[in-house]
């Protein structure tokens, strides 16, 4: 049973969540998650029993979220030629932490503010 969301809509494709013991994925034995853009998926590791994490949720929700910004990243054209001076890389990992981690800061900001489009962002509170 997936404990996040099956999908997720990215700039208007879906894309699949997985989550997935690292035996059961080659690339969960280097990776905590990654985002597959040749099948639009985003897998999701579940060390869950075997991590020193306190809050083990709360990491996993840090992974996809880092995830959700390389899909958005992929489907924005931000892909394989994306040269960013790394060898290996397609982007850049301190962006993409960046960005997952202050998403909700620069929401809110927007909505304080009065910046941000309206018609884009759903919020309740
Ligand atoms: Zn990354």
């Amino acid at each position: 049973m997936n404990k996040f969301a099956d999908t997720v809509n990215i700039l208007g494709t879906t894309w699949t969540i997985e989550v997935k013991k690292q035996g059961e994925d080659k690339i969960l034995q280097s990776a905590e998650g990654y985002a597959d853009r040749t099948t639009r998926r985003i897998v999701i590791c579940d060390a869950s029993g075997d991590t020193d994490y306190g809050d083990y949720d709360a990491f996993q929700r840090k992974v996809l979220r880092h995830e959700i910004i390389h899909a958005f990243m992929f489907e924005s054209g931000l892909g394989e030629c994306a040269d960013y001076g790394r060898i290996g890389t397609d982007h850049p990992e301190l962006l993409v932490d960046w960005f997952a981690m202050q998403f909700e800061k620069l929401e809110r900001a927007f909505i304080d503010t009065g910046a941000h489009t309206g018609a884009f962002l759903v919020r309740k509170d």
